[in-house]
């Protein structure tokens, strides 16, 4: 088989500054040892994340030009609805300028104080939202998923024994609401099957209770499916997509991962009622209905990216380049979360630093020492992220410690990807010399964004 290349060229290219060592011990220093406090032009390869930072096609730039920037009922509305409509089957869809615009209000109409939330994994603003309207966010994903190394497909499922116990202590009354979120973000970008969708979705419905996808990265799952569950790979990816979305009742979407663009989101639902009301508070903080806080351009853009982004030419490339970085590492023999995700790698911290303690923070330490040794920038995805503080200001520690390279679309050439597995190679010969970080500064909630560190 010939190597999978990147299906399409460059038009426009954007320079990356080269930086020392020395340059980045002192560049680290003056963020506090938080990468996200670092910036853009610091860093070499960016890696923190996946979300909105995508290359556009010239497609979408030329879309753009065409955006209609009317305030009520723009042409630019009636392109993005007909779009979403037509692959999602949902009969209410209302804009929103990113995917936790749409979950504050849908967590906002939907939720109510004592209230749980299952969900296979919850994101980290979902479970923000979640809570802010006082309802409980509750995990329920699969057994296997536990096992970071156990290569099985599939490790995104929920855990329908999980959900079924969940459904009989709290019943219909108490839970608004079952979400599904594909791929697994906090579970390592692992896909979700048809059938755990399906057997999901009868057991929900049995109850009464409706179930909403984070659809973030629908494609990349619906690639996934294809590609891993029996008896769909004659399938195409869209038609399995359109299956993907007509087994719930709604979403919520970051149109930053999926929709190929650098702002937007929206929420859908079948529900007339809740549509009522979700207008009502779209009104009150993103804007009006046909708009929902972006331009008519943003919606031309999101609009042209969900259809490149079913190209199952696009789709092979992109798990492909993630699955060449994971493989890149497993042969030098650092652990990782396995199989390899579809939108990253996510390091094992905790088997690549095992002399450091989780209150050390293993996963920041590693990140830390990846930037330093090759400006590329990447993040924690374990106790810095979800560590809970008691009454006493004591940690216990969270399950495990990753790191996350996620790998933005259509943005880097394998050479670059070459070039991380080299700085990983060195930090890994030089593992024993990573130090652990204590946190000098914290705010109430969403700490990663803004903590600070010191070195232990
Ligand atoms: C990014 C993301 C969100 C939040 O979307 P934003 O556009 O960043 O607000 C929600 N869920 C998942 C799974 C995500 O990856």
């Amino acid at each position: 088989m010939k190597t999978i290349i990147e299906p399409f060229r460059v038009k426009m290219v954007e320079p990356i500054r080269m930086t020392t060592r020395s340059e980045r011990e002192e560049i680290l220093r003056d963020a506090r040892y938080n990468l996200f406090a670092i910036r853009s032009e610091d860093v070499l390869i960016d890696l923190l994340t996946d979300s909105g930072t995508s290359a556009m096609s010239a497609a979408q730039w030329g879309a753009m030009i065409q955006g209609d920037e009317a305030y009520a009922c723009a042409r630019s509305f009636f392109r993005f609805e007909r779009t979403i409509r037509e692959l999602t089957g949902y009969r209410h869809i209302l804009p929103t300028h990113q995917g936790r615009a749409a979950e504050r209000i849908l967590f906002g109409v939907l939720g109510k104080p004592g209230m749980v939330v299952p969900n296979n994994s919850h994101f980290d603003t979902t479970r923000a939202n979640v809570e802010h309207v006082g309802c409980r966010a509750v995990d329920l994903p699969c057994a296997e998923s536990h096992d970071l190394a156990a290569e099985v497909p599939f490790k995104g499922n929920m855990d329908l024994e999980g959900l079924k116990r969940a459904i009989g202590e709290h019943g219909r009354e108490r839970i608004p609401l079952v979400m599904v979120t594909i791929t697994n973000n906090s579970g390592g970008g692992q896909p979700v099957s048809l059938a755990n969708l399906r057997a999901v979705s009868e057991l929900a419905h049995s109850h009464g209770i409706p179930v909403y996808l984070d659809a973030a990265r629908f494609a990349e799952n619906a690639y996934f499916i294809k590609l891993q569950e029996e008896g769909q790979a004659a399938r195409s990816v869209r038609e399995i997509a359109k299956e993907i979305f007509r087994l719930t009742d709604g979403c919520t979407m970051s149109a930053k991962k999926d929709a190929l663009v650098n702002i937007g989101g929206f929420l859908a639902t079948n529900d007339e009622e809740v549509a009522v009301k979700m207008r009502n508070l779209l009104i009150l903080t993103e804007g009006f209905t046909t708009y929902g806080g972006l331009a008519g351009r943003d919606l031309e853009a999101i609009a042209q990216g969900l259809e490149e982004v079913l190209d199952e030419d696009y789709l092979r490339y992109r798990l492909a380049s993630t699955r060449y970085l994971g493989r890149k590492l497993v042969e030098l023999g650092i652990p990782i979360l396995r199989p390899v995700g579809g939108h990253a790698v996510y390091l094992d911290a905790r088997g690549f630093l095992p002399h450091l303690s989780a209150v050390a923070y293993p996963g920041q330490a590693l990140a830390v020492a990846i930037f330093r040794e090759g400006g590329v920038r990447s993040v924690e995805v374990g106790q810095v992220m979800f560590g809970r503080r008691d009454a006493a200001g004591v940690e216990a520690p969270v399950e495990r410690d990753l790191v996350r390279m996620a790998i933005p679309r259509r943005v880097y050439t394998q050479s670059h990807v070459d070039y991380v597995a080299e700085v990983m190679e060195e930090v890994w010969k030089q593992r024993a010399e990573v130090k652990g970080l204590r946190i000098s500064w914290e705010p109430p909630a969403l700490r990663h964004f803004t903590c600070r560190f010191d070195l232990a």
